[in-house]
């Protein structure tokens, strides 16, 4: 099986803004784009992207999940990093019309369609290091992908890093490449010391994310994660979980937890921790390294909790449970 993210359809949706309006959508062929070699985002980073998926259901029909949350995010991305606004219904119809045109090449589950829209500066101004480019283009990538667990449930081991940053902390809410090349060292490291899966970042003790997925503590009937703030990013699966949690009955608590907490109680028995994320939706955490030791959260492997919360929300995704908040758009 190809790793995931490096099989891609043919063609993408691609619009360019001139600095006055936006080009009709076209599709293109997805294995080049033209760019000036000074283009802002080659050299300032202006740049952001979104990734969601589009799921074949048993009746046939392909549904993408919670469209409209990630195009409100990469709205908000492109306006924090001061690129021209985009037109979520252009940007909507730029997405399900190329999972329409690929609607026969979404995998059947477990597997699915992983759409990722990305919005560039493409002005040619290395001038403007301190200024917005005034022209853009996005584009809608689309690239099938398989089982994310085929290898099994392997429990992720993290880092906690209390002192680093995953990146500046007014970018952390902001789905941009410069955040994951900031926290591309700290990574290298805790895998080369550690053999560590990812870092938990938790500058100060205030426990955030991972480089790439939110983290969720599971104590019993209480989910606790850190509340929405600037600082890091707000996942739409971490949303979706607590909603599905609450459906479920359980305490959701959306707050500070601080690493001494966080350390003490995934100790006890019956504690889990997961990542939550488009790709793998909820991956399990077996060992949290702090300060040098390792610990066990819970048992140290996947959580019935865990396994039932995801369960859930892919039932909701494949079709298999009712789509009670209207999650899922039909292509
Ligand atoms: C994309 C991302 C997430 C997860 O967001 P989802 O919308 O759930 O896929 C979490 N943290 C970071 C840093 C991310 O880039």
């Amino acid at each position: 099986m190809s790793a995931f993210g490096t099989v891609f359809m043919p063609k993408m949706a691609i619009s360019w803004f001139d600095g006055t309006s936006w080009s009709e959508a076209e599709m293109v062929s997805s294995d080049s784009i033209q760019l000036h070699p000074g283009a802002h985002v080659l050299h300032y980073s202006s740049t952001c992207f979104e990734g969601l998926k589009a799921f074949r259901h048993e009746d046939g029909s392909t549904k993408i999940f919670r469209m409209d949350r990630n195009i409100v995010r990469f709205a908000q991305s492109s306006r924090l990093l001061a690129l021209p606004e985009i037109d979520p219904d252009a940007t909507a119809k730029m997405i399900t019309d190329v999972v329409a045109h690929f609607a026969d090449e979404v995998p059947a589950a477990p597997g699915s369609m992983y759409i990722r829209p990305t919005h560039i500066g493409t002005e040619a101004a290395i001038g403007k290091a301190a200024a917005p480019s005034t022209s853009s283009c996005q584009y809608v990538l689309l690239s099938p992908v398989g089982d994310y667990f085929a290898g099994g449930d392997a429990c992720l081991r993290l880092l906690i890093e209390d002192d680093g940053m995953r990146c500046a902390a007014h970018m952390g809410m902001v789905k941009s490449g410069g955040n994951y090349a900031s926290a591309l060292q700290p990574i290298m490291n805790a895998r080369a010391e550690f053999q560590a899966d990812q870092v938990l970042f938790a500058p100060g003790g205030d426990v955030q994310e991972t480089g790439a997925a939110n983290f969720l503590l599971i104590d019993g009937d209480e989910i606790i994660t850190k509340a929405l703030d600037e600082s890091f990013l707000h996942g739409v699966t971490r949303d979706s979980i607590l909603t599905i949690a609450r459906d479920l009955g359980m305490k959701v608590s959306e707050r500070q937890l601080s690493v001494d907490e966080l350390v003490e109680r995934a100790a006890k028995p019956g504690c889990e921790a997961a990542l939550s994320g488009t790709a793998a939706v909820l991956a399990p955490v077996g060992t949290l390294i702090y300060q040098g030791k390792e610990l066990k959260v819970g048992s140290g492997s996947v959580g019935p909790t865990t396994v039932k919360l995801r369960q859930t929300l892919n039932d909701i995704q494949w079709g298999k449970a009712e789509d009670k908040h209207g999650w899922l758009t039909t292509v």
